[in-house]
């Protein structure tokens, strides 16, 4: 059970990582025209680039498929992709773009840097010239400009 939870925690974190990797080197890659509808104002509820959700929904279900019997490591890896996952889709589309009107201003340092930080990749809307690529990892002069603001 406490390795399990070990690899939970392993493959959340290395989530962060391959999301990072993902969104600078595939998203804004040979993927772009995907990843576009995310970098363009949007006209419905669902854009192209959702279906990276169902990517990662798919991973995670198929390590639940095989590994859900005995319980071993694919079992584990699928927890932590589906809670990187559930934290992703919390922090990113509900409480940075707002999807569902759920969340309101917050003042917490660590939270308004990474909506900082998002905005600012989401300032360029072509596929070059973006920063600030991965989600719960952000860089510091992020926090330094959530506490300024924070501080006004
Ligand atoms: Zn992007
Ligand atoms: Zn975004």
């Amino acid at each position: 059970m406490l390795i399990g939870i070990g690899i939970t925690l392993l493959v959340f974190l290395l989530m962060e990582v391959k999301a990072w990797l993902m969104h600078k080197y595939v998203l804004h890659g040979f993927l772009w025209n995907l990843h576009q509808s995310h970098h363009t104002p949007r006209k419905t509820f669902w854009e192209w680039n959702d279906l990276f959700f169902a990517y990662y929904g798919l991973l995670a279900m198929l390590c639940f498929i095989f590994g859900t019997e005995n319980l071993d490591w694919r079992f584990w890896t699928g927890i932590g992709i589906s809670l990187y996952g559930l934290v992703y889709f919390v922090v990113h589309d509900l409480y940075i773009h707002r999807r569902l009107k759920i969340f309101g201003k917050t003042g917490n340092s660590y939270l308004r840097a990474l909506d900082i930080a998002h905005k600012v990749h989401h300032k360029t809307r072509g596929r070059n010239g973006s920063e600030s690529f991965g989600m719960l990892w952000v860089h510091p002069k992020f926090f330094r400009l959530a506490k300024q603001k924070n501080s006004i």
